[in-house]
């Protein structure tokens, strides 16, 4: 199809989209008022639900759970199973699933339906305890990086109490879904949230210890979330057009368009009334699964939108996040629109990360907070310090953390945080932790004064110590710090497990250091902390830079340090093995040697498989639509130069024209050639070697075969053009 055409009937059905074409084109009904407060939850069997269904006792024990980490007493199972089902069935719901997160990264469900047939032909509802409690999908096509042989197919899921289930809606019906964890029949686990948890529980236990010494027992320590999600929003019809974009999430092929985001004029810009329609959809049903969803706005490339829930404690912004990325694909059809959660869509703009707000505090206080002024906060200081202790031992496991092809081509691009992990403290806490340093104890604060606006008629506002510093890949922001490096379509589950377990490590190590030198009777405790924080700020402060990470200078400056540069994905992950991690996991009981083993070997499959894929897409789409597209304008121009020589007429124009858009071809001859030679070669057999050969082989040759065919599209017809441009997907309206 013509792209002259295609762009036309897109932009057609843009500016009908509020005529719902579904009812034959009338205009959709007005939707229903957006009563938040009754909405929200609605569609969950959360804490309410159960008390309003389940006996006290029963409900007692829910809480016990939920409210304290505490074992579930089986033997409610079968009550809950019960109220569960008559929940969902007055919901509508037929069918129910176990949801779990497999180590795709993505979420997996196999629905079955409550029906039990009985004598008389008929059927009844039955749901039980047992099937509350345990599933058992076969788990032979899910990665288990060599923990599971095939013929051990078995995989168990088991609920988790602590995250509500949730109805889904369909357009056609309704089903019951129940947040599980997912391990194999040997007991390891083969899912993002085991591990989650037991970080979480590993991070309460050495938080309160730390907290014992401060006279502060005040009882469970969580690790709260906040991730915030990038997107990009684009024609659904352009997305159907691209079969880069539909095998790989992101464009193989694009030349920049003469409007990329030069103009800068996207960024909080009002959002335009479709995607701001759809943002609403978006935000109620995920107010019905009881997602907090808060901000929405434009972000710096054309096409490039956020939205960012409130956090909540770990686990439940992981489940909360994976609904967040799922609500995002599903909606965006109803409005003609793709939603891309690739880390980088389109080359030549901004691509898209995660930002994953990360705390950690007690019912009524957040550790992370200040107190009035930073240095009247010991405490603060203190859990602030095992921050600094823990980035600064684990930068590679950081960095790993985030390490899968998508993100490579974000990290360390000049619009993302560099791949070196640093901290930013910002200059008041910076100040602080020098302060100390020198003379064991801060006596001055760099005030927070109040910031005049120049004009009588606007107020005075509180200025905030630290600037904002969006090229810091760990930044402090006040009272939370924000890991920027993960990227769009990343699970947080991972990136957040890691940071609670080398948090507890830091917390136990140096809560083991304090006790010891407590224990002589000697030293006050006051006298301790101080010392035993200034030398440890002296001996990790190489890690603090508060500087712009986007600079050459900070390369080198970093280089210095002795930090630590993994470029790319590849060699974050070889980092990720090392005898020092896995003794950090084993220690804290969050993976098992096996179970750290199997995840980076699973890491580098996946890296293996989607550069491959890509590789294979690049010579798909070069061979059969880019090719075809440049020698059908060559014939028509050659027929055009013959005919025009026919008639005696000199055709300098035509015959240069024929000469470059033939040496284009032959060049896109070339590189095809040597794609499709590249990925043919596996490089070996083993996982590791063939992920190093897609990264130093399969990339290289498939940027070739884009330069040229990126030439082409600039001087082949519009109407030859095979795939809708940058220009053409860039500016969704
Ligand atoms: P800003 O960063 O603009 O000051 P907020 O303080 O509201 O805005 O936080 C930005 C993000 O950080 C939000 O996603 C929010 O949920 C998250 N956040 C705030 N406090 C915490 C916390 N204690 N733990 C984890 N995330 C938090
Ligand atoms: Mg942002």
């Amino acid at each position: 199809m013509p792209r002259t055409t295609a762009r036309f009937d897109t932009l057609a059905a843009a500016r009908g989209w509020e005529a719902d074409s579904r009812n034959g084109g009338s205009p959709a009904p007005a939707p229903e008022p957006m009563d938040i407060e009754r909405i929200f939850g609605s569609r969950t069997f959360g804490l309410a639900e159960m008390r309003s269904r389940l006996p006290k006792q029963v409900y007692k024990a829910i809480i016990r759970t939920v409210e304290h980490g505490e074992p579930l007493d089986p033997s409610v199972a079968d009550v809950v199973a019960l109220a569960m089902k008559e929940w969902a069935l007055e919901n509508g719901a037929s069918h129910y699933t176990h949801w779990f997160q497999p180590l795709t990264g993505s979420t997996a469900e196999k629905h079955d339906s409550f029906i039990t047939p009985n004598r008389g032909g008929g059927a009844v509802a039955e749901f039980n305890g047992k099937e509350l409690i345990q599933g058992e999908p076969d788990a032979s096509s899910f990665p288990s990086g060599g923990l599971r042989a095939t013929f051990e197919a078995r995989g168990y899921t088991a609920w988790d109490p602590t995250s509500p289930a949730f109805i889904v809606e369909t357009r056609a019906g309704c089903y019951l879904s129940i947040p599980t964890a997912f391990a194999s029949w040997t007991g390891d686990a083969l899912d993002t949230k085991i591990p989650l948890l037991r970080s979480m529980s590993a991070l309460d236990a050495q938080a309160r210890r730390a907290l014992k010494l401060f006279g502060n027992t005040e009882g469970r320590v969580t690790a709260t979330c906040g991730p915030e999600q990038e997107f990009f929003l684009i024609d659904q019809e352009f997305f159907y057009r691209r079969p880069d974009l539909m095998t790989t999430g992101r464009t193989l092929f694009g030349a920049k368009p003469p409007r990329g985001q030069e103009l800068e004029d996207h960024y909080f810009g009002s959002i335009p009334d479709r995607v701001l329609a759809f943002m609403m959809e978006v935000e109620r049903e995920l107010y019905k699964l009881g997602v907090p969803v808060k901000t929405r706005h434009n972000e710096v490339a054309p096409g490039q939108f956020e939205m960012a829930p409130i956090y909540e404690n770990a686990n439940l912004a992981a489940d909360h996040q994976q609904l967040m990325m799922i609500t995002l694909r599903k909606v965006a059809p109803r409005y003609g629109l793709a939603a891309l959660l690739h880390e980088k869509p389109f080359a030549g703009v901004n691509g898209s990360g995660k930002h994953l707000n990360w705390s950690l505090g007690t019912e009524s206080q957040n550790l992370l907070e200040p107190g009035d002024t930073p240095h009247s906060n010991m405490q603060f200081v203190f859990f602030c310090t095992a921050v600094l202790r823990a980035v600064e031992r684990h930068q590679d496991l950081l960095r790993s953390a985030v390490a899968f092809a998508g993100n490579d081509h974000r990290l360390g691009a000049n619009e993302a945080p560099p791949a070196i992990i640093s901290v930013f403290l910002g200059d008041q806490l910076t100040d602080v932790f020098e302060q100390i340093e020198s003379t064991g104890s801060a006596t001055s604060s760099k005030a927070e004064g109040l910031l005049g606006l120049g004009s009588p008629v606007l107020p005075h506002l509180p200025q905030a110590a630290g600037d904002r510093n969006r090229t810091s890949p760990f930044a402090f922001t006040g009272n939370k710090f924000e890991f920027r490096a993960l990227g769009s379509s990343q699970s947080v589950s991972w990136p957040a497990t890691v940071l609670n377990t080398i948090m507890a490590e830091a917390l136990d190590e140096l809560t083991t250091a304090l006790e010891a030198e407590l224990a002589g009777g000697k030293v006050k405790f006051e006298e301790a902390l101080r010392t035993l924080v200034a030398t440890e700020i002296r001996r990790v402060k190489h890690i603090v830079f508060n500087g712009d990470g986007y600079s050459d200078e900070w390369h080198q400056e970093a280089e210095r340090r002795g930090l630590l540069n993994l470029r790319t994905s590849l060699d974050a992950l070889e980092q990720m093995h090392q005898e020092k991690n896995l003794a950090l996991f084993e220690k804290y009981g969050i993976l098992s040697h096996r179970e750290l083993e199997s995840r980076h070997e699973i890491a580098l499959d996946q890296y293996f498989k989607t550069v491959n894929i890509e590789g294979e897409t690049t010579a798909d789409i070069a061979g059969t639509m880019i090719m075809p597209a440049a020698v059908r304008y060559l014939n028509d121009l050659v027929a055009a130069a013959d005919r025009t020589r026919s008639l005696g007429v000199e055709t300098r124009g035509l015959t240069r024209t024929v000469q470059i858009v033939n040496e284009l071809v032959d060049e896109l001859r070339d590189g095809l050639d040597a794609l499709v030679a590249q990925n043919a070669e596996l490089g070996g057999e083993d996982v590791h070697s063939k992920a190093f050969h897609v990264r130093d082989n399969v990339i290289p040759a498939m940027g070739r075969v884009r330069a040229v065919a990126d030439k082409l599209e600039k001087v082949v017809p519009d109407d030859y053009w095979p795939l809708p441009t940058y220009r053409d997907m860039l500016f969704v309206k």
